[in-house]
């Protein structure tokens, strides 16, 4: 080992740069991570194959500029260099993090290098050398390196956007061969069209930023120590950017994290006004800001805006004045994938003239324009596109940024939904070979069979037990069955709940649990869902199917037969085969005593089948039973039930269409759901009990009281109290508001209870005292998700735990002892990060739907577009409103644009005049020439529900009122359940048939849009953007990855 010298020029988390001179020990073996290493290199973890073509040794220039370009799946062998590595540090913690992920991540064929502790690749610096110089001779001298440790077994390639330095080391005859970046793209991966075309998007965007003006348009961002020392003096605060949906160009908040006692009055947040006082802070990012003198502060707009997005002036109504700052620094900045739209023609040419600078409208109206330089404006008018931002300097009014795919033509139905996806950062690729290679093979030649070795450690249930499942009709993945027998002659109940065993499936680290633990849960949208699993696992293995033997997860609880008081608990593995898959109603209709086919019993004699019916329906009687107890010992906790809650969705596979449709009421619903909730609590017990600082559970805090105002307020106008101060007590008097006339005045109270409700979450029990532990919205004191291992990664993470905590207990493990307190918490937060995403992906696809089938429509004639609404709430110039026959909700305007309000005539039909709206409590006035009108809430009027199209952002349903009585085609009946999927598969055909059509006129297809329609571009990017959130790294740390060969 060697010792010199080395002057390190570090960059702290705050953003000081520090010269550190450190011992350098220099050595002799370092690992090369080839697998044709024929020395002793002492490489663990991921090798690089030895069956490629070359392996390819990216200078420092390259990885800092053209990283996404090293971050497509395609290109393997990838060698980053520790020289490159740290450059990369200087340049910001995030890109720093995406090359991290990168090298851990198992699908990506890559490695660092620890070239500068190699003792014959090391280079010092010479004395002048320019430090690009030096860095790019060390990279060349690692490559070297590695052709002669490899001794000449595989090519090595240098890539370089340093023209001199392709032509000084090509021609040293070393053996490495070295090539600009493009020409490597081009000579290697002429297929990648993905790649050449980013490649060109990313140079093109370097060399505009050289030819940028120099005037300011914003202040200087103040240097981090003066924007730390500021927050600590109370000077400053920080928080995150959160920009207004509707008022985007000019109110945003920033939620103030540091509630000291200094700045009390900030807990509503600060109002940031206007574009100059945002200072090139985007939506999402972490800011710090400064408060403007009391006599600048301002209220933020309270009417209803027409027309989203443009702001509007004149006679907008203002809150109080609250405390209102600018930005003047960005700690983290929040960027992500975002979909724009290229302006039309028109637009453009403003802008051209500025070479090819055209100012792309990104779809998220909170989102600033983005400069965009492209030869291809346009070829892609129209289109949808995803770009990123590379930088946002102080003299450039816009971001600037490079376009990375496109989506396709705005308005069809394919770009549409994957504008969805990407603005929400879901990531939902096929499966890829390698994670299906994983999977176990069950095929009619080579079918799945129980591995006798496995059968011997599990619990035997098959000849013991009736098993059988209870789902929604046609359900694939059943991840959860039942059992219920009588033991110790009748005194005690054995209740079975037995769930899929995936985690015996899917290794802990492996490819499959890498891709489910990124997308956390499986998507639902309007028209498609994206699994979580393979199928072969969600549909096939892991279901518990009827008449096959399968693995399961199960607890099992022995109660007595009166009381129900637990006995004893048993959790552990078992091996199952489910007697019966019956759904929903046919499982009520046995309840009931009706006539009803059981599909497991046809065919056999009437003896036998009567016998087998009556143990089914015997069965069934029994779990009833038991779950109106355990329910009713619920109750009397003062579990809510709301419209929305988790129990509703984990039963039904078609949530979105039920989320707006009343559910059929089957108490068969609530049962199956009622032993899922008891066998979630008693694993969460257990897992608590076992890891009590480490167990991740989910839990439901408490509303926050104000936020009931608008229900109360409500509520009383329809002579109802609402009970706020308890879950029981506003549970109870939910129950209470019940008009008899209008069952529609309960369920738009439950409703707004709904959107009062905080968000259940997962949490690591180490992270919060026990008293925040409580599930409000189920009234149980502890609580996780352990029953849908098959759609949702959190009860996977439960299943591992839980497996850990059998092993404790039979005094054999852990096997694997399960991730700390910070680990487990940066997993709750991840899964639920995805969740809301999941959730608003949800609702965007259904408005999609929604507006695309009122597009087909002629809403003056077609009856369809004429409908019965319930106003729910009053605004200044106008009400919202609920239309239960589509599941919609909106603003409708009394007041327009023009001053001129709704005037009913004598028959109710509605015009617009010149005249005047007053806003009461309870209703709003419209006073004008006819005479005045009132419109109270709760009040039921007739709106006309038409399309309001915009090329760059979603269509959106404009509702106006036609009528101030009810919607006289309203029929009394309840709305059909079937309604919503009619209305997706209606549309579906639609854009189907015009897909038909387009083909049939053989479509003009520009190169671009061929390639990247085609194009399975791997997006690693928005992976290393959610991976980024849970891998919270100090400096620390990173000098021990750099350094971790030293
Ligand atoms: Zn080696």
């Amino acid at each position: 080992m060697i010792k010199t010298e080395k002057i390190l020029h570090l960059k702290s988390c705050r953003g000081r740069k520090v010269r550190v001179v450190r011992e350098h020990y220099l050595r002799e073996r370092v690992p090369c991570y080839s697998s044709l290493c024929q020395a002793d290199c002492g490489n663990d973890g991921k090798l690089l194959p030895g069956d490629l073509t070359h392996y390819v040794v990216p200078d420092a220039g390259v990885v800092l500029d053209y990283l996404e370009i090293l971050e497509f799946r395609e290109l393997q062998g990838v060698v980053f260099t520790q020289t490159a590595c740290q450059a990369l540090q200087s340049k910001g913690r995030r890109y720093y993090n995406r090359l991290r992920s990168l090298l851990r991540d198992p699908r990506h064929d890559c490695v660092l290098f620890a070239n500068e502790f190699q003792e014959y690749s090391y280079c010092p610096r010479e004395k002048g050398e320019s430090q690009e110089r030096w860095q790019t001779r060390c990279v060349y001298s690692a490559a070297v390196w590695y052709y002669n440790h490899l001794a000449g077994m595989m090519n090595i390639v240098m890539i370089t956007e340093d023209r001199a330095a392709v032509d000084q080391y090509s021609s040293l005859n070393s053996g490495v061969f070295v090539v600009s970046l493009q020409d490597y793209l081009q000579d290697f991966w002429p297929e990648l069209a993905a790649a050449h075309e980013l490649y060109a998007s990313i140079s093109q965007a370097l060399q505009e930023k050289e030819g940028e003006g120099t005037e300011r348009e914003y202040s200087e961002h103040l240097p981090a120590e003066v924007l730390e020392a500021g927050i600590k003096s109370g000077r400053y605060s920080q928080g995150t950017l959160n920009v207004s949906k509707h008022r985007a160009q000019n109110e945003a908040f920033v939620q103030t994290e540091d509630l000291s006692d200094k700045n009390t009055d900030l807990s509503s947040g600060v109002l940031v006004f206007g574009g100059k006082n945002r200072n090139r802070a985007v939506h999402g990012d972490r800011v710090v800001v400064e408060l403007l003198p009391r006599s600048e502060w301002r209220g933020q707009v309270t009417s209803l805006t027409e027309g989203q997005g443009e702001d509007r002036s004149g006679e907008d109504s203002w809150s109080k004045p609250m405390p209102t700052g600018r930005v003047v620094g960005i700690l983290q900045r929040n960027w992500r994938d975002y979909v724009v739209t290229f302006p039309t023609r028109d637009g453009t040419q403003s802008q051209t003239r500025n070479s090819q600078r055209i100012l792309a409208v990104p779809w998220d109206r909170r989102i600033p324009k983005i400069r965009i330089s492209t030869q291809q404006a346009d070829t892609l008018q129209d289109h949808r596109v995803v770009v990123r931002i590379d930088s946002w300097e102080s003299t450039s009014l816009y971001p600037n940024g490079h376009s990375v795919r496109v989506l396709g033509r705005a308005g069809e139905l394919e770009t549409e939904v994957q504008t969805i996806l990407i603005e929400n950062c879901i990531h939902v690729p096929p499966f890829s070979d390698a994670q299906l290679r994983e999977m176990p093979v069950n095929s009619p030649e080579k079918p799945w069979t129980v591995d006798p070795t496995e059968a011997a450690v599990r619990r035997d249930l098959r000849e013991s037990h009736l098993v059988f499942s209870i789902d929604p009709l046609g359900c694939e993945d059943v991840d959860d069955t039942l059992s219920v027998r009588r033991v110790a002659g009748g005194k005690l109940l054995e209740l079975g709940v037995h769930i899929a065993d995936v985690t015996h499936f899917v290794a802990e680290g492996s490819l499959t649990d890498l891709e489910a633990r990124m997308r956390a849960t499986t998507y639902y949208l309007a028209d498609r869902r994206y699994d979580m699993l393979p199928a072969v696992l969600s549909a096939d293995l892991c279901s518990l199917l009827g008449g096959v033997d399968r693995y399961a997860m199960s607890v099992m609880w022995e109660l007595d037969a009166q009381t129900l008081a637990v006995h004893k608990v048993w959790f552990g593995r078992t091996l199952i085969r489910s007697s019966y898959q019956l759904h929903y109603e046919l499982a009520q209709a046995l309840l009931s005593g009706e006539q009803a086919v059981v599909p497991e019993l046809v065919g056999l004699g009437s003896k036998e089948k009567d016998a087998k019916l009556a143990q089914l329906v015997q069965a069934l009687e029994t779990l009833t039973h038991v779950a109106r107890q355990l329910r009713a010992q619920r109750d009397q906790g003062g579990a809510l039930e709301l419209e929305g809650v988790e129990v509703r969705a984990q039963l039904d596979e078609d949530r979105n269409i039920t989320a707006l449709v009343p559910r059929q009421p089957l108490e068969v619903h609530e049962t199956v759901a009622e032993c899922m909730i008891y066998a979630n609590h008693w694993v969460a017990r257990k897992i608590q009990e076992t890891f009590p600082a480490q167990a991740l559970l989910r839990r439901h805090p408490p509303p926050r009281q104000e936020l009931f105002g608008q229900l109360v307020d409500s509520a009383k106008a329809q002579g109802f109290s609402i009970d706020t101060r308890s879950n029981k007590a506003l549970a109870d008097s939910l129950d209470q508001a019940v008009d008899s006339q209008d069952p529609l005045v309960n369920r738009i109270l439950r409703m707004m209870a709904t959107q009062a409700m905080s968000q259940a979450v997962y949490f690591s029990t180490g992270a919060q005292p026990q008293d925040q532990y409580y599930h409000y919205g189920l009234a149980l004191d502890r609580y996780t998700h352990f029953t849908s291992p098959i759609r949702r990664y959190a009860d996977m993470v439960v299943h591992r735990l839980l497996t850990a905590a059998i092993e404790v207990e039979k005094g054999t493990g852990p096997g694997k002892v399960p991730g700390s307190n910070k680990e487990v918490e940066e997993m709750a937060h991840h899964i639920n990060s995805k969740n809301r995403a999941a959730q608003r992906a949800q609702s965007l696809s259904t408005a999609l739907f929604q507006c695309l089938y009122f597009k087909e429509r002629d809403a003056q004639s077609d009856p369809r577009c004429t409908a019965d609404a319930v106003i729910y709430s009053i605004r200044d110039n106008g009400v919202l409103v609920f239309i239960p026959q589509y599941g919609v909700k909106g603003p409708v305007y009394m007041r327009n644009k023009d001053g001129q309000v709704v005037a009913p005539g004598p028959d109710g039909r509605c015009e617009w005049q010149s005249g005047s709206v007053r806003r009461f409590s309870d209703r709003i006035t419209t006073t004008s020439s006819s005479g005045s009108a009132t419109f109270r809430l709760f009040g039921h009027i007739t709106v006309r529900i038409s399309v309001l199209s915009t090329s760059c952002h979603a269509d959106s349903l404009n509702l106006e009122v036609v009528s101030n009585e009810p919607h006289r085609g309203a029929q009394p009946e309840q709305p059909r359940p079937q309604g919503r999927n009619q209305l997706v598969q209606e549309v579906v055909r639609l854009a189907e048939e015009a897909q038909e059509k387009a083909a049939q006129q053989l479509p003009k297809l520009s190169r671009e849009e061929r390639e990247f329609r085609q194009s399975k571009t791997p997006n690693l990017y928005s992976l290393l953007e959610e991976v980024r959130e849970l891998a919270l790294m100090d400096t620390e740390q990173v000098t021990q990855v750099c350094a971790t060969t030293a």
